[in-house]
């Protein structure tokens, strides 16, 4: 696929249409422990796919399906302080376990804004949600990625033993880093690095901008927060006698 002249479209079909062209290219794709290892020096070309989940656990398990019938694994970073989805509910733990038994390696996706605006200490707070992390998937969590980062945060280049960040560009020096960020890539689409012939990748995609039906960011966002109520509401209904009949949510814009 080449999307030169023509408007990126984020969709499932994509996705599979950019794992296909990594596939075919001839990429290996890496975890960010083998990149810490002997990946690079290994040769050949690589990937490190990486998603951040923000938003939606479930978005999550519809990509890392999707991956995992064509033989991919990723990282997936999730997040113990989302403003949207509880990690240690019944719903968000049954699908953490299910990104795992897919075959795909978990990292943490750190809020840096929680700490740096506040008195906490960062790498405390760090090594803390990783304990947490790693007890609630029963191995130790070896990459963090920070949410939103400030250039304060990266600047710090934090760098914990064992362990990679993501921003630090010293981890991952050999490595071309582009980002989905609210569906806009800033430089090059990944179509373009790949036809280019760049050997070493480092992919981050969203898969709630991917795995979302709209070309609207919008209604993406609805969509998640939808998901994310029927999931809360299963539970709901099944343990909360006092919590009536079954709703669906309806989300309207004020401006
Ligand atoms: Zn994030």
């Amino acid at each position: 696929m080449s999307n030169k002249g023509k408007k990126f479209r984020f969709s499932r079909d994509t996705f599979v249409e950019l794992l296909l062209a990594l596939k075919q290219a001839e990429y290996r794709f890496l975890s960010f422990e083998d990149v810490q290892g002997a990946g690079v020096q290994l040769g050949g070309k690589s990937c490190v796919l990486r998603h951040d989940v923000d938003v939606s656990m479930d978005f999550a398990l519809d990509m890392a399906q999707l991956e995992n019938e064509l033989g991919v694994r990723a990282t997936y970073f999730v997040m113990l302080r989302s403003p949207l989805y509880n990690l240690m509910s019944r719903h968000a733990s049954e699908r953490l376990a299910q990104l795992v038994s897919l075959g795909h390696h978990i990292g943490l996706h750190f809020d840096a804004g929680f700490v740096l605006d506040s008195e906490k200490d960062l790498e405390r707070e760090l090594v803390f949600e990783l304990g947490v992390l790693s007890d609630l998937v029963g191995d130790s969590i070896r990459a963090f990625s920070f949410h939103q980062p400030s250039d304060k945060a990266i600047r710090m280049r934090v760098a914990l033993p064992g362990v990679i960040n993501t921003y630090n560009p010293d981890q991952l020096q050999e490595y071309r880093y582009i980002s989905d960020s609210n569906r806009v890539w800033r430089e090059v689409d990944p179509f373009d690095l790949i036809a280019s012939g760049m050997k070493h990748l480092h992919i981050l995609l969203h898969p709630v901008w991917w795995m979302c039906s709209s070309e609207n960011v919008y209604d993406c966002w609805d969509q998640a927060i939808n998901r994310n109520f029927e999931s809360t509401q299963i539970q709901l209904l099944s343990t909360e006698r006092a919590f009536g009949p079954a709703r669906k949510l309806v989300l309207t814009r004020l401006s």
